[in-house]
């Protein structure tokens, strides 16, 4: 481990800008981590506390997943032995190309600590390429870095990393900052989760429903490929509250939701509309792929769900319409809306437990 700092060096103009681009920097970063549905984690509910140090003040939390990147063997095991001994579990890379490797054989990782000057990739190449493929929110970063390195470190900030540490370090402040930097990221993905997810279902809310609905349409017309969307709602469901309750009412549409994301592609965007009722919204989907789509769901709600108060069938209706560049110019999301609002009343006039999808020459209700 690298020793204790000597006397504290003088503020210098450039370190007053670091300050000030530090404090602006946790604003920007925060707002980047709540500014995106797409990274949303699904809801979790509160971290568990643990038995955690009692040094580490405020939040008590589980320890984290970290990934150390230094080209120095002695800074390196120095930062891992200190990190493992407060309960972390630490993976450790000898340059920057070597940890983006590790990082894509585990996702899991929380939060990466970064040398600065390295062979191959140093620290601000990380910050580019993690910036580049978009994971910068997912894999916060930490950049280590010695004194004479202040107008690289400038880089970093601005580059998107989270904060930095001098080199070399009181080993107690390092934890301290790599447990304060694990709650706030913890934090913000719990605050994404609220503001995007259905904290029932896990599912996106309806908030982020008409915000993706809107830019997949524009995406659409750009691409000149159609756009599917679909109205799901569940059968007679006001009926399994009533007899059941409204708790295996929950488990119910909890069950409707997990059968649902195991049916849809991994680019379908599965919301909870509001109460019993979800929507779909299928990219690249066109009459007969959204169709499928459709069948494949309504299928997958065929057999009973497992509840506390037994088995409980609930079927689905389901009414769907497609935006297609090539027919319409303008994509216009309320009468995408209305179509399938309207393909969906079909299905339940036509006896429930059906599929039907506009062939966009229906009559607008309104
Ligand atoms: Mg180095």
């Amino acid at each position: 481990m690298s020793g204790a700092r000597g006397v504290a060096p003088a503020v210098t103009p450039l370190k007053q800008n670091l300050i000030g681009l530090l404090t602006r920097q946790y604003a920007v970063w925060a707002d980047r981590r709540t500014s995106s549905w797409d990274d949303a984690p699904a809801f979790e509910g509160p971290v568990p506390g643990n038995k955690g140090s009692r040094r580490t003040s405020g939040v008590r939390q589980p320890p984290g997943r970290l990934l150390v990147i230094d080209d120095s063997k002695t800074d390196r095991d120095g930062l891992m032995l200190l990190l493992e001994s407060r309960g972390h579990s630490v993976k450790a890379a000898k340059h920057g190309l070597e940890g983006l490797r590790i990082l894509d054989r585990h996702p899991e990782i929380e939060l990466i600590l970064c040398d600065l000057a390295m062979p191959v990739l140093d620290g601000l190449g990380v910050l580019k390429m993690l910036a580049g493929r978009g994971d910068l929110r997912r894999h916060p970063v930490m950049i280590l870095s010695s004194l004479d390195e202040l107008e690289g470190v400038v880089s970093c900030l601005t580059a998107g990393a989270m904060d930095f540490v001098r080199k070399p370090f009181f080993p107690e402040e390092m934890a301290l900052r790599v447990h304060n930097t694990l709650t706030l990221t913890r934090t913000l993905n719990n605050l994404s989760s609220l503001a995007h997810r259905d904290p029932l279902t896990g599912l996106f809310n309806h908030r982020v429903f008409v915000e993706m609905l809107q830019r997949e349409l524009s995406r659409s017309q750009r691409s000149g490929v159609s756009l599917g969307l679909l109205f799901v709602d569940l059968d007679r469901f006001k009926l399994v509250n009533d007899r059941h309750g409204h708790l295996v009412g929950d488990e119910v549409l909890k069950e409707f939701s997990r059968r649902v994301r195991q049916v849809a592609r991994s680019s379908d965007l599965v919301a909870r509309y509001g109460g019993e009722e979800f929507t779909v919204v299928a990219p690249e989907a066109d009459w007969n792929g959204l169709y499928t789509l459709a069948q494949r769901i309504r299928h997958a709600m065929e057999e009973p769900c497992a509840t506390s108060a037994g088995p409980v069938m609930v079927t689905v209706s389901i009414g769907g319409a497609v935006f297609d560049p090539a027919r319409e110019q303008t994509p216009d999301r309320d009468r995408l809306l209305s179509m399938a609002d309207q393909a969906l009343y079909l299905a339940k006039d036509a006896g429930r437990n059906r599929v039907e999808i506009s062939q966009n020459e229906l009559p607008l209700l309104n």
